[in-house]
């Protein structure tokens, strides 16, 4: 996921976001049962564990939505403002009815905002099954969907769980091989494969894109980034280029974990709007 949203951690409860109208687990009742059980029900796509939820506006997708934070990621972002959700352990599970429950009682906030669910992480496609039993439920409905991903595991995404989705939330992360590696310690490749097969399928994308300076921020790996977006311009219908801010380092202290970003400012404005020309200069939407 990108740094947008701040899921809500559950040990607080309390608003991070200024935009958000309502989070944490609140109402969401933690499944109680048997690790066998447990691990038929997550593979049946029935049980999932779940760090968060939280109701925007403007983020996260169109309209008002109800983002859902998955817990669990098999990336290592340097810059993750969410570190409490890498580990699968750090959620909650939490039965499907649950959720959908909870997106048929938002269903007409939706309908009035043009918003709509947000399934993000961590990884929402580390519990894929889980995933899409919520994305077919949301379309049953009739709520707009998206997905807010790295595209990491874009293979376990099935085609049945892509028709269920409207919008892809897809985030770059570099361009450059090693600049990806060093900065999320996986490999670049199956970002690009996702995206390859979003355009091939014509799913509406959002590009992320974090500038952060020293690591993100060369003209090299920028154009890498374009070079890569550019590709998928029939799908892509806006890039967001987001500044870096180091909102989750206490988030990495509290959790005993090493913030390699603790010496980086943000990116001044200059830097930020070169940044946006370069993806602007292939004939794509910059936000
Ligand atoms: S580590 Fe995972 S949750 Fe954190 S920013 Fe990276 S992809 Fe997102």
């Amino acid at each position: 996921m990108a740094p947008i949203a701040q899921p809500i951690p559950l040990q607080l409860g309390v608003p991070v976001a200024n935009r958000r109208l309502g989070g944490g687990i609140d109402g969401l009742i933690e499944a109680e049962v048997e690790r066998g059980e447990r691990l038929d029900a997550m593979r049946a796509g029935t049980l999932a564990s779940i760090h968060s939820w939280e109701l925007v506006t403007a983020v996260d997708g169109p309209g008002t939505r109800l983002t859902v934070f998955f817990a669990g990621c098999p990336l290592r972002c340097v810059y993750c403002h969410n570190p409490d959700t890498m580990a699968m352990r750090n959620g909650q599970d939490v039965p499907l009815a649950q959720i959908v429950s909870r997106i048929r009682r938002y269903r007409k906030v939706f309908q009035a905002s043009g918003g709509g669910i947000t399934l993000s992480g961590g990884e929402v496609l580390q519990q894929s099954a889980y995933a899409q039993n919520v994305l077919e439920a949301a379309k049953e409905m009739g709520v707009h969907t998206a997905i807010d991903t790295s595209g990491f595991l874009g293979a376990a995404a099935t085609d049945t769980l892509l028709d269920s989705v409207d919008l892809v939330l897809l985030d770059v992360k570099a361009g450059l091989e090693d600049v990806y590696k060093n900065l999320t310690g996986r490999p670049l490749r199956p970002t690009i494969a996702f995206g390859d097969r979003l355009r091939d399928r014509g799913t509406p994308v959002w590009i992320r894109f974090v500038v952060v300076p020293g690591w993100t921020d060369s003209v090299e790996n920028v154009e890498a980034v374009a070079d890569i977006v550019e590709r998928w311009s029939e799908v892509v219908e806006r890039v967001e280029v987001l500044p870096f801010h180091n909102m989750g380092q206490d988030k990495w202290d509290t959790l005993g974990m090493e913030y390699r970003l603790r010496d980086v400012a943000p990116p001044d404005s200059a830097t930020v709007e070169r940044v946006r020309e370069q993806f602007r200069a292939r004939g794509l939407t910059v936000y």
